[in-house]
């Protein structure tokens, strides 16, 4: 299905930018062979999201017809804990891919690179201590890195297309106080492959903290991430990757099976390592829902291509 990516998304390319312009050159013939993939079943998984701040590309399917905070379309409530590794979309997702990335502005196009579909994931061992398991990085030697995206201030407008277009995993910690005014922005990341994780209510610093702060802290951003999008995280990220035994305590007994910290950090479109350069296999990469998103994600993007490596969805690997 990707091999034919090339050709769909030049397609697309031509159509959306027949639609752009007032359709002089309207129903020719290779118009209407592509109309069927735009108007076909995969464009109900793309649309609602179909306009950015590029202008309304999709314009059939555009305005976000999805009120609620989770699309009809992803997975249940409770269920879908195993899913197939790095495609969530099903067989919609090559179209809505395709589209997706001949709507993004063309200098941020030519920057998506191409991923091999991702191994099957093989599971970490976790700790029957009572505490929540702690990594930084998966211990694996398969080629796959993780994509990490905390907090949530700042809603990019072309995050959505960005996740659809890369067409890959990603976990996104989320803090609550940062989400609440505008949860359904997160939501609809779901449906590109996103997977919503804890990161507390209001991100505090909780080294040292007690227990029942603590716990107060990250039950909270947990039970509120439930009553957003209808499934509660099993995965966490402490505010600052700082913690201490106390953490993974109260972690574990919020329902979280492990934390997490990081091997590299993305700011401004640059990706610093803490190993040495490059990104190695089984790699944690953090960024943030900064004003800098395209460049942060499309940075982590290439990093992880450059090394031969492939995303990989990070709860795949807990058991
Ligand atoms: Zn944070």
């Amino acid at each position: 299905m990707r091999i034919s990516r090339a050709l769909v998304v030049g397609m697309v390319a031509a159509f959306v930018a027949g639609c752009g312009s007032v359709t002089p050159t309207a129903p020719a013939p290779s118009a209407s062979a592509v109309s069927p993939a735009v108007t076909g079943p995969g464009a109900s998984a793309v649309s609602p999201n179909g306009t950015g701040p590029s202008g309304g590309v999709v314009s059939p399917a555009v305005t976000g017809p999805s009120g609620g905070v989770v699309p009809p379309a992803v997975t249940g409530p409770s269920g879908g804990v195993v899913s197939p590794p790095a495609s969530a979309g099903g067989a919609a997702k090559p179209e809505a891919h395709a589209i997706a990335l001949a709507a993004l502005p063309a200098n941020l196009r030519g920057r998506v690179p191409e991923f091999a579909p991702a191994p099957p994931a093989t599971k970490v061992e976790l700790p029957t201590d009572g505490t929540a398991g702690w990594f930084s990085r998966i211990p694996t030697t398969q080629r796959v890195a993780f994509i990490t995206i905390d907090d949530g201030w700042v809603r990019h407008p072309l995050a959505l297309k960005l996740l659809q277009a890369a067409d890959v995993p990603v976990t996104l910690f989320l803090e609550t106080d940062a989400i609440r005014s505008d949860p359904r922005f997160f939501g609809r990341l779901e449906s590109a492959g996103a997977t919503i994780e804890n990161h507390t209510i209001s991100h505090p610093d909780l080294k040292g903290r007690s227990y029942a702060a603590q716990k107060h802290e990250i039950c909270g951003g947990a039970d509120q991430l439930a009553g957003f999008y209808g499934r509660r995280p099993t995965l966490f990220r402490p505010p600052f990757g700082t913690h201490d035994a106390t953490t993974l305590r109260a972690a574990h007994d919020c329902g979280m099976k492990a934390a997490f910290s990081w091997k590299a950090t993305t700011n401004k479109g640059k990706v610093r390592f803490q190993d040495g350069p490059g990104v190695k296999p089984g790699d944690i990469i953090l960024m943030h829902f900064r004003d800098r998103f395209p460049d942060d994600f499309l940075g982590v993007l290439q990093a992880i291509h450059k090394a031969g490596l492939i995303p990989a969805r990070l709860e795949d690997y807990i058991p």
